[in-house]
């Protein structure tokens, strides 16, 4: 481990490989060589980087190869590794559920006890059988879990879900969701101070990234006996500018709003009278 550069493990090539790269490069770091090597020097930050099945990263960080990784939260889970989450990413979201044939009546979590259970996971899905005081035979299975029930392998599945499609086209119904799963920042517990420092470094940065992607900058025009009402209606990062207007008795107001409650937020705006309302995405906040 070299005590100037950060050692990051994230995935060679998959579902976590684009969205770990973009918000690499979101904090200003890019990277020389891709994915086709093992390794990779970055620009913008004292960063190296590994290119991994998503399945290694627990261990290699556990190891110390690398410092941090960046996987799936199921992944870390599963792999029981002894690494430390420092932070969810909001990338790579899926759920782990459940499923069963779409025919079979489904009584409630009992209706596993003594089932076949087939699952890519078959850490998560013990902890989760053991934590309700269910017994059923865990089939572990690498690949199109999927198939199983209609191939009677299984009476149900434990695998990831996102928007449903795969288990619909096997004929297969979602019963009980176990598991919310995004990317995450994992890292190796007590790093050296240096390291330790240059990961926080990181971090700021994937915060500021992240606080911008969660809120909008919005400008909007309003007469000045309308600024109370509007001012109210708007939780800024501080609180709104204001600047008059070159027609007398208007004035134009910025301000952030959080993306969750922005449309609400937007339509009581035009209630409250505001005008030209316009909406634009925010690069970077720092605070
Ligand atoms: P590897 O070759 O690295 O072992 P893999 O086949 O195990 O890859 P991927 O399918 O690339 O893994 O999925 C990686 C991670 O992405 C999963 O562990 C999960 O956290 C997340 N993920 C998986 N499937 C989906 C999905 N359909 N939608 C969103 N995220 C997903
Ligand atoms: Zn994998």
């Amino acid at each position: 481990m070299n005590n100037n550069t950060l050692t990051l493990a994230i995935q060679k090539s998959g579902r976590l490989s684009e969205g770990s790269l973009k918000l690499l490069k979101k904090c200003g770091i890019d990277i020389q060589n891709g994915p086709n090597h093992l390794k990779a020097k970055a620009t913008g930050f004292p960063l190296e980087l590994i290119f991994l099945r998503d399945d290694d990263i627990p261990q290699y960080v556990e190891d110390g190869v690398a410092s941090a990784g960046i996987l799936g939260y199921n992944e870390v889970l599963e792999k029981k590794r002894d690494v430390e989450v420092i932070q969810k990413l909001g990338f790579s979201k899926c759920r782990l559920s459940i499923a069963v044939a779409r025919d079979v009546h489904y009584t409630g979590r009992d209706f596993l006890n003594g089932k076949r259970i087939a699952t890519s996971y078959p850490g998560i899905l013990k902890d989760f059988l053991a934590d309700n005081g269910l017994t059923a035979e865990i089939h572990p299975i690498s690949g199109s879990v999927e198939v199983t029930p209609g191939l009677g392998l299984a009476d149900a599945i434990f695998e990831i879900v996102s928007s449903g499609g795969t288990l619909l086209s096997n004929g297969l119904r979602e019963v009980e969701t176990i598991l919310h799963s995004e990317a995450v920042m994992i890292a190796k517990p007590d790093l050296p101070g240096q390291i330790r420092d240059l990961l926080e470094k990181l971090l700021f940065r994937i915060n500021a990234v992240q606080r911008a992607e969660n809120n909008k900058y919005i400008l909007l025009n309003a007469p000045k006996e309308k600024l109370d009402e509007i001012i109210a209606l708007l939780p800024g990062v501080k609180s709104p500018t204001i600047m008059p207007l070159a027609i007398k008795g208007w004035y134009s107001l910025h301000s952030v709003v959080n993306e969750d409650d922005f449309w609400g937020v937007i339509d009581k705006l035009k209630d409250a009278g505001a005008e030209g309302i316009l909406v634009v995405p925010i690069e970077k906040i720092v605070t």
